[in-house]
């Protein structure tokens, strides 16, 4: 069987904007305080009187061309199993081009001196569950699966409802799907 390609879907009819999956990701990841691998975000669209809010749980998007792999002088920045961005903490010497380098503002400096991001909980998947944010989400606006299976609910969602990502022009390829 061929490498997974993962990817998270994220549905703006369905969040509400709740921060479940933003509190699972700290407990899941022990995340210090006043640091986050997730964040929630409204957006105002149209003008007055029609105006509409969209509501984005966001985080990494695993890029498919990912910049602050390419800025990472030690290597510590790297592509893992099924595309997922990860940062081996113990090559990173906290020098921060990664961060420089993310269009998406994913990466924060831990404490303890390296950098850290949403891992789309790799330790989770390996084990055959699935993220903590997606777990928690009580409206189920959260899907994570494998983009190259067909039969994935990610591959479903994508075929069925419009999408877009965040900041196409970058060309990063990100695999964070936003569901209009
Ligand atoms: Fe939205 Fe689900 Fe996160 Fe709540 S847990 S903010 S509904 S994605
Ligand atoms: Fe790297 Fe940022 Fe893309 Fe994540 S969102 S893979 S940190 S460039
Ligand atoms: Fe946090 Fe895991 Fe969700 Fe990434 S996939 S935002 S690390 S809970």
């Amino acid at each position: 069987m061929s490498e997974p390609r993962y990817a998270m879907t994220m549905d703006t009819v369905r969040c509400v904007g709740c921060n479940a999956c933003v509190i699972a990701c700290k407990t899941e990841n022990d995340l210090p305080e006043d640091a986050f691998r997730d964040w929630i975000v409204s957006y105002t669209r149209g003008s007055f009187p029609t105006l509409s809010m969209e509501i984005h749980s966001e985080r990494c998007n695993h890029c498919s061309n990912p910049p602050c792999v390419g800025s990472c002088p030690t290597g510590a920045s790297h592509v893992n199993e099924g595309g997922v961005v990860l940062v081996t903490h113990g090559k990173c010497t906290g020098c921060k081009a990664c961060i420089a380098s993310c269009p998406y503002d994913a990466r924060y400096v831990h404490p303890d001196g390296y950098v850290d991001k949403c891992t789309f909980c790799l330790h989770r998947v390996q084990r055959g569950e699935l993220p903590a944010c997606v777990t928690v989400c009580p409206t189920k606006a959260l899907t994570f699966g494998d983009l190259d299976d067909p039969d994935s609910e990610v591959s479903r969602q994508l075929r069925q409802r419009e999408h877009k990502v965040l900041q196409p022009e970058q060309g990063l390829e990100p695999h964070l799907y936003i569901l209009t």
